[in-house]
């Protein structure tokens, strides 16, 4: 169990940590924000017996290994302060600015998304689109990701049906938006963390089956490490080379591959070899060096991730060669700043902005940094991606019905989420959730408050039917304004329903 003074130097480190990569950090806000945090949670414990405030504070920590601006790290501090906590908006807003305020509203409402029980693709995917949504702001959602990872940490805790439940969400939602953010570290570690919970037996299974591939690749790759490093250097090539392992899940996902039925010996990359250099052109010379030393396997070759890079910005040369004894082996080859950028995305970029406002010199920047140009390049990506989902999901509704509207979606209290057309209206979301519903309007809530019936609803937006006792027609009115077919629908059948009694 954490004692308060452990926090206190966990606490320090995290301080120390901001300071060296980001010299402008307000550290008399991280330090308000940590004391607001402590008294907001004071008396509560976390299920591991430790401090509630150990959750935010180590939040704060894995945020602070992906370069996040100060606002992002003093809202993982006050993150769960509103819902969980004794605190206020009013006290956020007052403290520490409306722009914490908003980052924690995010953060509290991308947290009411959750899935229910197994979902079809296309509802995943919405559920994933939904997030980005309603994040509005980027940083939200890297919030959000370090509070999973950290609950993922210290899930053993929870109830068997809790850890299902919560770890299936990661595999679902969590991990696949990491990804698609190109922050692929914390993508594998959510994966990890999930896999032996919602595939207990696999997990099993593959951490049995994988033991003895993994210590025969780490050989070989050491083997390699010490050759390349030598030619390297002779060739003055500056690059630091190390061997990362596969992460399981992913190993299993391919593992369970049609054309690789669980055939290690076709897993060229269970180990592999990265070469980090100081700049592109020094990734070819080591590409060069590579392929003098070590045969490249013919047909499976060289991908240049650097010529072209991923959709989600992901660069880096891939090669698979045969290492010593002629076993293959997978040699992935980037700069400094690709490195960062594939495990962190654009994460990176935040730090960059903030450092920049600072006024450190470019060229300091580069170092450990993504550049303005492909900062920019990195933001269209994402623009394109969701352009994509949009289109994809618009063109399947078109098909249905409610031809080309734009959507919004919109929660019940219980964070079910609902897929309606812009200027929906309570009437459509009652109809929607049930075509009995409809009957028992008395009136609607969002966000807690009385709205009209004709209220426009927006995305985001709870949304709460008060219902009368007993059903009745009907309104015409109604036609007015609603905007789905369900609605109308629903509507005319009720209009002049005298066959119950009402
Ligand atoms: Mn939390």
């Amino acid at each position: 169990m954490l004692s308060g003074t452990d926090m206190e130097e966990k606490f320090n480190e995290l301080k120390l940590r901001l300071k060296e990569y980001n010299p402008s950090v307000d550290l008399r806000s991280i330090d308000k924000a940590w004391e607001f945090c402590k008294i907001a949670h004071t008396g509560q414990n976390r299920l591991t017996g430790d401090p509630y405030a150990s959750h935010p504070l180590f939040s704060a920590l894995i945020l602070s290994e992906w370069k996040v601006d100060t606002d992002s790290i003093v809202a993982a501090f006050l993150h769960d302060t509103i819902e969980d906590g004794g605190a206020k908006r009013e006290d956020i807003v007052k403290d520490f600015g409306e722009d914490v305020a908003a980052l924690v509203d995010g953060v509290t409402k991308v947290s009411d998304i959750r899935l229910k029980q197994e979902k079809k693709d296309e509802t995943l995917e919405n559920l994933r689109k939904l997030l980005l949504v309603m994040a509005k702001d980027l940083r939200v959602v890297l919030v959000k990701l370090a509070d999973r990872l950290h609950n993922m940490r210290t899930l053993y805790a929870l109830p068997e049906d809790k850890q299902k439940l919560i770890a299936r969400e990661t595999l679902e939602i969590y991990a696949p938006l990491a990804e698609r953010l190109g922050i692929g570290e914390v993508k594998g570690q959510l994966e990890d963390l999930a896999f032996r919970y919602v595939y207990p037996q696999e997990y099993e299974k593959i951490l049995k089956d994988s033991e003895t591939y993994y210590e025969k690749s780490e050989e070989v790759i050491k083997k390699m490490k010490k050759q390349l490093g030598r030619i390297l250097k002779k060739n003055n090539v500056q690059a630091k080379i190390h061997a990362r392992k596969k992460h399981y899940y992913s190993l299993w996902k391919k593992l369970e591959r049609k054309e690789i039925q669980w055939d290690f010996t076709q897993i060229h990359d269970i180990v592999a070899l990265r070469i980090i250099t100081k700049d592109v052109s020094d990734c070819y010379l080591a590409l060069g060096i590579v392929h003098k030393l070590y045969k490249p396997i013919p047909h499976l070759g060289v991908s240049d991730f650097i010529a072209q890079p991923k959709p989600n910005g992901y660069q880096s040369i891939h090669t698979k060669v045969f290492g010593p004894e002629g076993k293959p082996v997978e040699v992935q080859i980037r700069t400094q700043k690709m490195h960062e950028q594939a495990d962190y995305g654009f994460a990176a970029h935040w730090a960059y902005s903030e450092a920049k406002k600072s006024g450190v010199k470019d060229e300091k920047l580069e170092k450990g940094v993504i550049s303005d140009k492909k900062k920019i390049e990195w933001a269209r990506e994402l623009i394109r991606w969701q352009e994509q989902i949009t289109d994809k999901d618009e063109f399947k509704k078109a098909v249905k019905f409610d031809a080309l509207a734009h959507r919004i979606y919109v929660f019940t209290p219980k964070g079910d989420v609902y897929d309606l057309p812009a200027d929906a209206t309570p009437i459509d979301f009652a109809f929607a959730v049930h075509t009995d519903l409809g009957r028992y309007i008395k009136g609607a809530k969002v966000d807690g408050k009385i709205v009209a019936l004709d209220h426009k609803l927006k995305s985001g937006d709870i949304v709460q039917i008060l219902k009368n006792k007993k059903a009745k027609p009907t309104n015409r009115d109604w036609l007015g304004f609603v905007v789905t077919h369900s609605a109308k629908r629903g509507i005319w059948k009720y209009l002049n329903d005298k066959k119950n009694n009402y």
